[in-house]
């Protein structure tokens, strides 16, 4: 039985069905940051596809086949690993080598299977978000292996609601105001998304706030106000049609220099068509760090 997985399920559909970002070409090899422990360097992790196996040089200082990395990933038994193999062979096209094309971007693929997220951590309490509002918005500490391990993770969603995947940020110290760059899936389309606009939308008559990030639109939600966020400082095209239908828009980015800047250039994209209220915090203030009454005297 594993005989014949090992050869039939490659590296990189295993690494393709738990969300990992592509590998790089280099040579005859595939090299990226390894998702077994999960680090940043972007070198660490090599993969020789014509053996099917591969190596990290980094923290891991090891390798193995494709039983060896599932085993590693995700902490299961021989069994659990068998079964996993069997299922992706049964549903994943054969093995094929991703080969990076100059200008054509690969095609983004949903990953709608849950995580499994502890909300109960103390860095939502610090943050002011309860265990209850985490939970409705799918976020938590992912205690997995993966791109997400070690990560505060938040499920995303498109426009219509559907599940596509996961976001996150790496906790330095569990410390609130240390951690690590957003990270998110390869290839979101994040210009065709507002984050947590499906749970809003019908609720837009008095208006709508913009922020930057999931942990503001979570503390806005928590006192009833309808917010979304733009997952970073820029507005697309799509996002503007649908930001420019609702009668009055509060944009409150960020505090620091990108975000002021991004308010004022967002603020002059949407204010022909829109009222726009642009609130400028203080230089290291994000929305999540105000009282919740000072938002609701926003
Ligand atoms: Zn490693």
């Amino acid at each position: 039985m594993f005989k014949h997985l090992k050869q039939s399920v490659s590296i990189e559909s295993v690494l393709h069905d738990k969300g990992v970002p592509p590998l790089r070409k280099r040579g005859h090899q595939l090299v990226g940051s390894c998702p077994v422990h999960g680090g940043d360097n972007p070198n660490a992790f090599v993969v020789t596809p014509s053996k099917n196996i591969w190596h990290c040089f980094t923290k891991c200082n090891g390798g193995g086949d494709v039983i060896d990395l599932v085993r590693r990933m995700d902490n299961m038994t021989h069994y659990q690993t068998a079964q996993y193999l069997a299922s992706i062979s049964h549903t994943s096209p054969a093995p094929s080598i991703p080969v990076k094309t100059q200008g054509v971007k690969p095609a983004f693929k949903p990953f709608t299977r849950n995580l499994h997220l502890n909300c109960e951590i103390p860095w939502f309490k610090r943050k002011g978000i309860t265990g209850k509002t985490a939970s409705l918005f799918e976020a938590g500490l992912y205690q997995g292996r993966g791109f997400l391990s070690d990560c505060i993770a938040v499920r995303v969603h498109d426009l219509e609601g559907c599940p596509i995947g996961y976001a996150g940020r790496r906790l330095i110290d569990h410390q609130v105001r240390k951690y690590g760059k957003w990270k998110f899936p390869p290839q979101l389309p994040k210009s065709r998304i507002l984050y947590n606009f499906h749970r809003v939308r019908d609720k837009l008559q008095k208006g709508l706030f913009v922020v930057e990030g999931p942990w503001g639109v979570m503390r806005l939600a928590q006192l009833r106000i309808p917010a979304v966020a733009l997952l970073g400082i820029n507005l697309s095209n799509e996002q503007q049609r649908i930001l420019c239908k609702i009668p009055k828009i509060v944009l409150m980015l960020d505090g620091d220099f990108p975000g002021r800047k991004a308010a004022k250039r967002i603020h002059d994209k949407l204010k022909n068509n829109t009222v726009v209220k642009r609130i400028n915090l203080n230089i290291n203030t994000d929305p999540d760090d105000l009282q919740d009454h000072q938002l609701t005297k926003l």
